[in-house]
């Protein structure tokens, strides 16, 4: 058995407390029953957030805005990278427009951006899209072990 872990629900945003072992294993949220992953990532709102960033599992934040061509060009290599980096992180698209007090607390200058966050913290942070193959590096070599 391993130390418990805390993560949030990608749905109700509820803390779950859940063994590292468990993670491959369909986890659920403890308080809607909803899967604890789905595959794909989650849309944030800024009150949303620092459930997730500050969570025991790593998150990995695409920053992004509905007029920007590249970060329209991402969005598929990003919904792509869910499949294979969950359950190691938790993938997330944070809107620019919509959470600006997001944008301006971590100083977002150019998008997309990506940051992975970790127990509160940033812990790597990568300017401009990347090909699907170049993301999956970055974000390997990036990704903290939990
Ligand atoms: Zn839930």
């Amino acid at each position: 058995m391993s130390e418990p872990m805390t993560l949030a629900c990608p749905h109700c945003h509820r803390r779950n407390r859940l063994p590292g072992e468990r993670l491959d294993q369909a986890p659920r949220c403890g308080a809607c029953k909803e899967p604890l992953f789905s595959g794909a990532p989650v849309d944030l709102a800024s009150a949303q957030f620092n459930a997730h960033a500050n969570a025991d599992l790593p998150l990995i934040v695409d920053f992004w805005a509905s007029w920007c061509g590249p970060c329209r060009q991402f969005a598929p290599v990003f919904a792509q990278a869910a499949a294979t980096v969950e359950p190691r992180a938790r993938l997330a698209k944070v809107d620019t427009e919509a959470a600006q007090d997001l944008a301006a607390r971590f100083a977002i200058r150019s998008i997309p951006t990506l940051l992975i966050m970790h127990r509160g913290k940033e812990v790597a942070r990568l300017n401009g899209a990347l090909p699907p193959a170049e993301f999956q590096r970055w974000v390997d070599g990036n990704l903290p072990r939990v």
